[in-house]
């Protein structure tokens, strides 16, 4: 069973909300407001590397909630922080707080709840440090938008670059070399996320259906293709990468750039009438926006220009490979 069986089989069920589980953000109407909810977690081990800077994980943890905001076209307005921690350290809350504000402050969210727990040591061992946010948006009804929406020859569109935090991930754990400034730069991709807000916003009314990048390309495109019961054809050198991930191995650079993961970016969906309105709404908001394909009829997903999906190709799933998949 994989992550998406398990929330399919036990806890997906029908709701008189406007919008439950699968998209990015649920969907509820509350007198003529539409609020937007989402929740992601950052466990250490899991998302995180030990010891990693208190600073950038205050800032991530924010930043990936906000990407579901950005991919649902919402205006981030609060959040709640739950938090699981081995012990209190001042200097690692400090660090922690002043990041995660530093982001609401620029977004214009504030923080108004949450938990805070102990995590248990386990045989002298410190438990993992846990971190949960979950961020309240707000969605103007007229332009609602999902994971949905996507026609068939309609444009396929990603923001920014994609497969950065997966090669820094690839450089910390000695799968490839990278100089220092390199290495830098794609470890800022990885622990600094920014979450496209603005662009999220900018899109309303043009994109026909969008999802965060968060798991990598072909995972994520797979649910937008999906929940629209529509195929795609990707031109695979048109995504969009940095000089550094264009100069490794090009096994490496297929697998970050395809199913890297953490990149944060937007993927959306638009009639090709709207490209103008796009390629303006990206210069607005000081992003490159690639076109990398087409939606079409006939279902599943062709990759031109590659040799084709295989197994190492899918998006990351929690589960996959774990006993009972
Ligand atoms: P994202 O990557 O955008 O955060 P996920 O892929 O993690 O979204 O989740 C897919 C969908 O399943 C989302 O709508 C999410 O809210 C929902 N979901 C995930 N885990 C659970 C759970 N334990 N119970 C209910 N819904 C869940
Ligand atoms: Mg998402």
């Amino acid at each position: 069973m994989n992550e998406f069986e398990l929330i399919a089989r036990y806890f997906a069920r029908p709701v008189r909300e406007r919008q439950g589980i699968g998209d990015d953000c649920a969907l509820i109407d509350v007198g003529d407001t539409t609020l937007a909810i989402t929740t992601d977690s950052l466990t250490e081990h899991i998302h995180f590397f030990p010891g990693v800077d208190p600073a950038s994980l205050g800032h991530k943890a924010l930043a990936v909630n906000l990407s579901d905001l950005a991919a649902a076209g919402a205006r981030p307005r609060c959040f709640l922080l739950s938090l699981s921690l081995p012990r209190a350290d001042p200097a690692w809350l400090d660090a922690f707080s002043r990041a995660l504000f530093d982001l609401a402050g620029r977004e214009g969210c504030e923080l108004i709840g949450g938990d805070t727990t102990r995590a248990p040591s386990i045989a002298g061992q410190d438990g993992p440090v846990t971190i949960c946010v979950t961020a309240i948006g707000e969605v103007e009804r007229c332009s609602v938008r999902g994971r949905g929406g996507a026609r068939a020859g309609d444009d396929l569109w990603v923001s920014g670059q994609l497969g950065d935090a997966a090669l820094a991930v690839a450089h910390a754990l000695g799968q490839v070399r990278l100089d220092q400034e390199s290495a830098r730069a794609c470890r800022r991709r990885l622990d600094w996320p920014q979450p496209r807000v603005r662009l999220g916003l900018a899109l309303r009314g043009l994109a026909t259906a969008a999802i965060d990048v968060s798991d990598g390309l072909v995972g994520d495109l797979g649910h937008v293709l999906q929940r629209s019961g529509v195929g795609a054809g990707v031109n695979v050198p048109d995504v969009p990468r940095s000089d550094t991930l264009r100069a490794v191995e090009s096994e490496l650079q297929r697998r970050c750039v395809l199913a890297g993961g953490d990149d944060y970016e937007l993927l959306f969906t638009a009639s090709p009438d709207d490209g103008e309105a796009i390629a303006a709404a990206g210069r607005d908001c000081c992003i490159a926006i690639t076109r990398i394909g087409t939606v079409t009829l006939e279902r599943g997903l062709r990759l031109v220009g590659d040799r084709g999906i295989d197994a190492t190709l899918r998006g990351f799933d929690h589960f996959a490979g774990a006993p009972g998949a």
